[in-house]
């Protein structure tokens, strides 16, 4: 891979870039090249996202997958952006304090660590958005 292209890809995930259609009004994540609504008539533009959403649903991970152990239990949620588009991501803190309809925005934290390579991933979280 080069080195661009790797940049590019970790500031996807870093600043929840996706892309907007000016057409419609559209905003999708992650990034779609062409309009769902408008097709060839489309105007896709970069947008990176304020961040802010709220739950529309959550399940409390108690069992974690390897190299994320040391984080459970923690809640794992379906944030809708205020732009619209959906994501599933992990709320930082407790989960007794998650509910449905919460307020959250985006940050950038360290996702687990990968077991024999001793990796280290990072991408974006969400706190409560009055932390
Ligand atoms: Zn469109």
């Amino acid at each position: 891979m080069s080195v661009p292209r790797f940049w590019r890809n970790l500031d996807s995930r870093y600043n929840l870039e996706g892309t907007h259609c000016t057409e419609c009004g559209e905003y999708f994540y992650p990034p779609r090249k062409t309009c769902v609504n408008c097709r060839r008539l489309g105007q896709i533009e970069a947008y990176r996202f304020k961040g802010t959403g709220e739950i529309v649903t959550y399940t409390v991970i108690r069992t974690a997958a390897e190299g994320f152990e040391e984080q459970a239990p923690y809640a794992l949620a379906i944030i809708k952006l205020d732009e619209g588009p959906s994501l599933t991501a992990q709320v930082v803190g407790s989960p007794e304090k998650v509910h449905i309809g919460m307020r959250v925005s985006s940050v950038f934290r360290k996702l687990g660590e990968g077991g024999d390579r001793g990796m280290i991933y990072y991408g974006t979280k969400f706190i409560p958005a009055d932390a």
